[in-house]
């Protein structure tokens, strides 16, 4: 749509969308309106919505998707996590231990990481393990536990669902649904959270393609949900150094295509302590919109991911460190004056 676009020109194009018989994606932008259609079976004739008032173009998407692509929006989402927002230019922090384990463990983490300036914590209460033996998270309670640090610290929550039960409840206490990599190809999982009205944090799978991953986000956004961060978190490949690999080529090949923002994870990206930070550094290096990072007050007695959590000195020095880099990524100036 124009810039100038009234909201009765929106509703018009909207209109007429639905009565072809098919989806109209209204996603507003900084400066423009764009109108996503979905639903449609082959290409759909352009004149039906050339000449009506506001519209500024009608453009065919020939990608296999549509909602997550620049071509619908060239400019990037910002996408509203509780009272803060993920995308944009600014560096996002989500931290926390990869599992909800009692009360004083969270509060003893969830304090560096409000000191750290960050405004999102992780941790989960659904945890998808290899093993039905190992620790499996603490459910509801867990939820408790978080919603609390929420109302203490003002942090903004990310949890894990990993089925539909599980989306009510995080969606009750949590402010940002995340899909796990085993997850990310589970299309009716993925259906019900693009109804819901919460932003989802999409990780990609452990095998998945970009185009896998697109398409994946592209099943939220169908349903009706657009606020989807993508999250590189490392794939299987056949090195035995680390847990997986983390591919940071994937973030300007995401960002190029996609308007959403990207994070990295370089905790299960590496899965080992010593390697969390570098690859924090590098990932925001290569221009990620943030970084989620596990951190336990002590990892030698976590009960998931001890090998890569970081101690909270750990963590705050991270968070020091990214910060400069991501200045310098972002203005191309120097964080810190050279002293002479
Ligand atoms: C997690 O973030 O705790 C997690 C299980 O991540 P992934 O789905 O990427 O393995
Ligand atoms: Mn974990």
């Amino acid at each position: 749509m124009k810039p100038d676009a009234t909201r009765e020109d929106i509703d018009r194009v909207v209109h007429v969308i639905e009565t072809l018989g098919f989806r109209a994606h209204s996603l507003p932008g900084e400066g423009r309106t764009a109108i996503g259609i979905t639903g449609n079976k082959g290409s759909v004739d352009p004149a039906h919505f050339e000449n009506l008032s506001g519209v500024a173009d009608a453009i065919r998407v020939t990608k296999p998707y549509k909602l997550i692509s620049k071509d619908l929006r060239p400019e990037q989402s910002v996408i509203k996590v509780g009272n803060a927002s993920i995308g944009g230019g600014s560096l996002a922090v989500i931290a926390g231990p990869c599992a909800i384990e009692s009360e004083e463990q969270v509060l003893a983490v969830a304090k560096s990481v409000a000191e750290s300036g960050a405004q999102f914590f992780r941790g989960g209460a659904f945890k998808p393990r290899t093993s039905p033996y190992a620790f499996q998270g603490m459910g509801e309670d867990g939820l408790k536990i978080l919603s609390g640090v929420r109302d203490r610290y003002g942090l903004n929550i990310v949890t894990e669902a990993m089925d539909e039960r599980g989306i009510d409840l995080v969606e009750k206490y949590g402010d940002c649904i995340q899909i796990g990599a085993r997850n990310m190809q589970n299309f009716s999982l993925l259906k019900y959270a693009g109804q819901t009205r919460k932003p989802i944090l999409l990780k990609r799978g452990l095998s998945a393609t970009l185009d896998e991953l697109l398409l994946a986000a592209e099943y939220i956004m169908a349903e009706g949900n657009y606020d989807v961060i993508l999250c590189e978190r490392g794939i299987r490949t056949f090195v035995d150094h680390a847990r997986n690999t983390l591919d940071l080529s994937i973030v300007p090949a995401l960002q190029r295509l996609s308007h959403l923002p990207v994070i990295v994870d370089p905790s299960h990206g590496t899965g080992h302590n010593y390697m969390v930070t570098p690859m924090a550094r590098a990932g925001v290096a290569a221009g990620a919109d943030g970084l989620i990072v596990e951190v336990h007050s002590q990892p030698e007695r976590a009960l998931c991911d001890g090998a890569q959590a970081l101690t909270p000195k750990q963590y705050l020095e991270l968070v020091d460190q990214v910060r400069r880099i991501h200045e310098v990524v972002s203005t191309g100036k120097p964080a810190l004056q050279a002293s002479i």
